[in-house]
């Protein structure tokens, strides 16, 4: 199956003009491209959070022999150009939905394992020593009217009472002290413990440390085809092969659906592209009134996801269109500067930096997906974290690494361990090829919705 998208999105031998290429710092990834024939126990394949994550826990805590194959540079994908907001979500059903699905305790369960998979990235940062500029200490929900604050009030109390969360709401006013004010902001949630990060010095620091640990990291090794032979799996490059026993499949947003058809026609790709300005003097800053660092979302369906950078830039990042050719994306960054002088007036005269965009992951019943695949259970995969990775890809790999490491029986397709929400693969679009149109009359769908505000 050929990718969904624009081939314009799929230059692995290219990176992103994004700020954060340009302020990745001088972490050293060691690993060379795969060359001649090797071999290992288990092979990963994708170098972003999901991959190297489950390559750190393997080998450092299983003493596992571990290889990523890599098609671009470490943390080409999502995981080095995302907003960097390690928040909780993961989903995108709805709390009542989930509530009525699962039942209350597996929705706990759920909302738990999110919150200990922000702490999870902040520990790796600590303990592998990752200097990947933390900012703020909460993530900010802002809501766009009194309706919706009303509606935040409300999930507020079943989170904190039925699922253990921590969240404080702010009025208009308070949140005009702590966050910014504007005409669009009704009040604000704010949950903890999220936080922001730089994503590309998390993703390159990862990799680091899972070399450190004993894994072999390949960049620039794209796995061009995948055979099954006396019960090993060989995967080929352009200047490799290399034998394992078993696989993790990661890929997300960049999924490699031809190399498996256990994952085709599952993931559904959208785009997602962020603009950043030059940065501001503190006391710029405070004439333009904005006074936090946390990862700040508003309450809108099709939603803007902005934050302050660590040298006081502003970010700010949203859906993008269905077709992912370059025309469209320029369009896209100037549909986002305008929203930007629409919604801060004062942010309009700053001049704009960098401008990239990249594919994350939804699924057809809204959730992500943990599990083996059951046409061959040696094969491991997690995807579909719906616009929440940093916190879930971590997560996800290191219950993967954890799994694997404790060699389920050949039965067990399910992680029965995780919450439900999480579990096995997401169904197979219909006709599959039409995902990107199914993509445009849901963003439709969701365009009306806010226009009426339903
Ligand atoms: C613009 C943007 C903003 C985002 N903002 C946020 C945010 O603020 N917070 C948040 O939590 N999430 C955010 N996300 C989502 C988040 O980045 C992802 O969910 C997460 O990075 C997924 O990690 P992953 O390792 O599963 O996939 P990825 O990081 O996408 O990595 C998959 C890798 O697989 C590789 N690959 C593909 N095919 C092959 C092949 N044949 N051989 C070898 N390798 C291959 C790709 O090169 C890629 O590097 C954002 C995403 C984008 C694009």
């Amino acid at each position: 199956m050929k990718p969904l998208f624009d081939p314009s999105l799929y230059q692995f031998d290219q990176a992103q003009p994004s700020y954060w290429e340009a302020s990745a710092g001088d972490v050293n990834v060691k690993g060379k491209p795969l060359a001649g024939a090797q071999s290992c126990d288990v092979a990963i394949i994708g170098g972003g959070y999901t991959g190297l994550s489950a390559a750190l826990h393997l080998a450092r805590d299983f003493n596992i022999d571990v290889a990523v194959l890599e098609a671009g540079h470490i943390g080409w994908g999502a995981s080095g150009r995302n907003g960097g907001f390690c928040t909780m979500g993961a989903t995108k059903l709805s709390l009542k939905s989930q509530i009525g699905r699962f039942g209350i305790e597996q929705t706990r369960h759920f909302y738990q394992s999110q919150a200990d998979a922000v702490n999870l990235v902040r520990s790796i940062g600590k303990d592998e020593d990752i200097d990947f500029l933390a900012q703020g200490d909460g993530e900010f929900m802002v809501a766009e009217s009194p309706a919706h604050f009303a509606e935040l009030q409300q999930a507020a109390d079943i989170e904190r009472r039925l699922l253990g969360l921590k969240v404080d709401l702010h009025s208009r006013e308070e949140f005009a002290e702590i966050g910014y004010d504007a005409p669009h902001q009704h009040g604000a949630a704010c949950h903890r413990p999220s936080f922001a990060l730089h994503p590309l010095r998390y993703a390159l620091g990862l990799a680091a440390a899972a070399e450190r640990r004993g894994a072999r990291i390949h960049p620039h090794s794209e796995v061009l085809s995948w055979h099954k032979q006396d019960g090993m799996h060989r995967l080929e490059t352009a200047n490799g092969s290399l034998i394992a026993k078993q696989v993790i499949l990661t890929g997300n947003g960049f999924m490699p659906e031809h190399l498996h058809r256990g994952v085709e026609g599952r993931p559904l790709p959208l785009q997602s592209a962020i603009v950043v300005t030059r940065p501001m003097s503190a006391s710029e800053l405070q004439d333009k009134g904005w006074h936090t660092e946390n990862p700040t979302f508003n309450s809108k369906h099709m939603f803007f996801y902005y934050r302050l950078l660590a040298d006081k830039r502003f970010m700010l990042g949203g859906r993008a269109n269905h077709l992912g050719d370059p025309e469209g994306a320029e369009k896209t960054f100037a549909g986002l500067k305008q929203s930007i002088a629409q919604m801060w007036p004062q942010f309009a005269d700053l001049e704009y930096t960098h401008q990239w965009r990249g594919l994350v992951c939804f699924a057809m019943n809204f959730r992500p997906s943990i599990g083996r695949m059951p046409e061959d259970p040696s094969v491991y995969f997690a995807y579909g974290y719906h616009g929440t990775g940093v916190n879930s890809a971590t997560w996800s790999g290191r219950e993967l690494a954890r799994w694997l490491a404790g060699n389920p029986s050949a039965k067990d397709l399910l992680p029965k361990h995780l919450p439900a929400i999480m579990q096995g693969r997401p169904p197979r679009f219909p006709l599959a090829f039409l995902r990107r149109q199914y993509l445009r009359a849901g963003m439709g769908f969701y365009r009306l919705r806010d226009y009426f505000d339903i």
